[in-house]
């Protein structure tokens, strides 16, 4: 049994697709994912993907790429969505240093995106942190070579009840204890099977095991291609797309890496996601 903590299953790339991808999972024993949206533009396409599939668990946020795009009543109708679905959640929201320091002025994810300064991509993420608190939502974060700063905000800042998810951690192995103390749990993405992301893997290691969680980000972070056991056809651009069937990928890798049968990880991975993400209506 799969549950997959992050993804962005309602993307154009992957709309194509959709019916034999959900035939695909279903056969895999899919039995929830965590599909966010990251803009106000993605949040009724989410909502609508949420309504047909019973397994798709809404969540809805304006990510730090997005922030500099957002419209003056973003905070208005994030409010009123997650009103009108009381099981939906907060997410993506979060701080991106790669994108305002290392990033290239062509990169393609980037491409007609205002890119918010930090300062303003803290705002951002403060606002929509609050409202999960105050509507007892669990959140999902994004951080990208800002660690320092999130850890301080984190400290600094009262937590949804219910605790967060940090996506696809890719900080400091020193650091997990702490995000755990506030609340944190961490999700292992197949992509981090990369061999040379032994750094990631390792702070996988440390995580506790009631704080760790699987995603597949699809239709990003695609796995390695030993470990890949789905397969879609690259984006009309040339983007190659990870199929969130390889959220299989994902288990087996964190599995191995844990030391653990895939099915004691998913019986630990079940648990921690039922505390986080409540038991949903499906
Ligand atoms: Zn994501």
């Amino acid at each position: 049994m799969y549950l997959d903590a992050h993804n962005h299953l309602h993307d154009a790339t992957l709309r194509p697709h959709l019916g034999r991808i959900a035939g695909q999972l279903a056969r895999l024993g899919l039995k929830a994912a965590i599909v966010n949206g990251t803009c106000e533009d993605d949040w009724p396409a989410v909502s609508r993907l949420a309504r047909q599939h019973p397994w798709v668990r809404p969540s809805y946020g304006v990510h730090p790429w997005d922030a500099g795009n957002r419209s003056p009543a973003w905070m208005g109708r994030l409010r009123q969505i997650l009103l009108e679905e009381p099981g939906a959640a907060v997410g993506e929201i979060g701080i991106d240093r790669w994108m305002t320091d290392a990033a290239r002025p062509d990169d393609a994810r980037l491409l007609g995106l205002r890119r918010a300064p930090l300062t303003e991509q803290i705002e951002v993420f403060l606002e929509q942190y609050a409202l999960a608190r105050e509507l007892d939502r669990p959140a999902t974060l994004h951080c990208l070579q800002a660690w320092g700063a999130l850890d301080d905000l984190l400290r600094s800042n009262p937590a949804p009840a219910r605790g967060f998810l940090i996506h696809a951690y890719s900080g400091p192995r020193e650091m997990v204890r702490s995000f755990a103390e506030q609340g944190a749990y961490f999700s292992f993405n197949g992509g981090f099977l990369d061999p040379r992301k032994e750094a990631i893997r390792d702070a996988f290691r440390s995580v506790p095991a009631d704080r760790l969680l699987v995603e597949t980000d699809a239709p990003a972070m695609l796995p390695p291609t030993p470990w890949r056991t789905h397969r879609l056809p690259p984006a009309p651009d040339g983007t190659a797309l990870n199929h969130p069937g390889n959220i299989e990928a994902a288990y087996a890798g964190l599995a191995a890496l844990r030391g653990l049968p895939v099915a004691d990880l998913a019986a630990q991975v079940a648990t921690n996601f039922k505390r986080l993400f409540g038991a949903g209506a499906g």
